[in-house]
């Protein structure tokens, strides 16, 4: 799936590039002038799209169901009141889930 947003990226710099020398060509600025600003663009994109990539971090495959334990444990939102049952986790004593940006408080120990 990278190699493919890699590839399908690629070309559309060039693109955008060789479309961008093309027209200050025909505006008539000096080839010297708009090789150099052609490439740096094409580098400015690259290092931009590279610096985007690096955020976008797939979302990692859940274990398969076999690995899964069934607990039942209740969180509490300490600051909101909420509270939430987890049924099944990777493993017996899981992370507690977040809410309101903090962590949740244990309310029912795992058995
Ligand atoms: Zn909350």
């Amino acid at each position: 799936m990278l190699d493919r947003l890699t590839t399908i990226r690629h070309p559309v710099i060039v693109g955008v590039c060789v479309l961008g020398s093309a027209a200050a060509l025909l505006a008539g600025f000096p080839i010297l002038n708009v090789a150099v600003a052609s490439v740096a663009a094409y580098l400015i994109l690259r290092v931009g799209t590279m610096m985007l990539g690096g955020l976008a971090r797939p979302v990692p495959e859940p274990p398969p169901p076999g690995e899964l334990r069934k607990v039942k444990i209740t969180y509490r939102c300490d600051i909101c009141g909420a509270e939430v049952r987890m049924t099944v986790a990777p493993t017996e004593e899981p992370e507690p889930p977040r809410h309101c940006q903090e962590d949740m408080t244990l309310v029912t120990p795992v058995e």
